[in-house]
């Protein structure tokens, strides 16, 4: 069964969320349990490739995230892994991506990056889902018909703000709002926050505990182990613009 979400608030911002049954299970990437790290390779996916899929567009194509990003949006990309596993007992080991359509498994990363058009400028920026077992589970899209930017200021939305947002998607974590979030979370703004904001960069305090309970806190040494699909979980989560009433 599928259900669907909304939240509006009064921010910025609107979540839409789809999700299987189950809604309130936390699902996470790694052989062990919570608290628990994991190492999940990624790869960006080319142009062309089929992503028609469940709650994506309909005859969705895929965009070269170059086709409609700025120069050096690669090293943002990187940074916002970095931002995670610096906090968190998570590896992340980027290959090459193997370009089948989205709904195909693969020997590409676990987490794909991707882009498509969803709505044009604002409304929808980027989506994310849990992680699954699905092929899709862990993979993020951004809009190709929005405004990418590298830096704060200015008209458009920042590469590693977004890119950080949905990769907590793609690691397990909820909304800070919704009904993933875990007891006693530090108060204050989050990344996890439904709502782009420039007010802060990167995962916050409530963000940091939320990963950490997932996955333990970062190691000085890796022990390694092999990537495992965990869990129940199909979902899709959307970082939107709120229309103007
Ligand atoms: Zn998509
Ligand atoms: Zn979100």
């Amino acid at each position: 069964m599928v259900k669907l979400k909304h939240y509006i608030a009064v921010s910025i911002l609107m979540l839409a969320s789809i999700q299987v049954a189950n809604a309130g299970a936390i699902a996470k990437w790694g052989a062990g349990g919570l608290g628990t790290g994991a190492t999940i390779s990624w790869s960006i996916m080319d142009a062309g490739l089929a992503c028609e899929l469940g709650p994506e567009p309909a005859g969705c194509v895929t965009s070269s995230l170059d086709s409609f990003m700025p120069v050096g949006y690669k090293s943002e990309i990187e940074r916002a892994f970095d931002a995670w596993s610096v906090v968190a007992d998570l590896t992340f080991v980027e290959v090459l991506d193997q370009g089948e359509d989205i709904n195909v498994p693969s020997a590409s990363g676990i987490i794909r990056l991707g882009g498509h058009a969803f709505d044009g400028v604002g409304g929808v920026l980027a989506h994310g889902y849990y992680p699954s077992n699905s092929p899709v589970g862990g993979d993020v899209h951004f809009d190709s018909t929005d405004v990418w930017k590298i830096g704060f200021g200015g008209f458009g939305f920042d590469i590693f703000q977004v890119m950080a947002h949905e990769l907590g998607h793609a690691l397990g974590l909820g909304h800070s709002d919704d009904g993933f979030i875990i007891p006693e979370l530090p108060p204050g703004p989050a990344l996890m926050d439904p709502f782009y904001s420039e007010a802060f960069s990167g995962p916050q305090a409530a963000d940091i505990a939320y990963i950490q309970y997932l996955y333990g806190v970062a190691q000085q040494v890796e022990i390694p182990t092999p990537p495992t699909m965990a869990l129940f979980m199909i979902a899709l989560v959307a970082l939107k613009t709120r229309r103007k009433a």
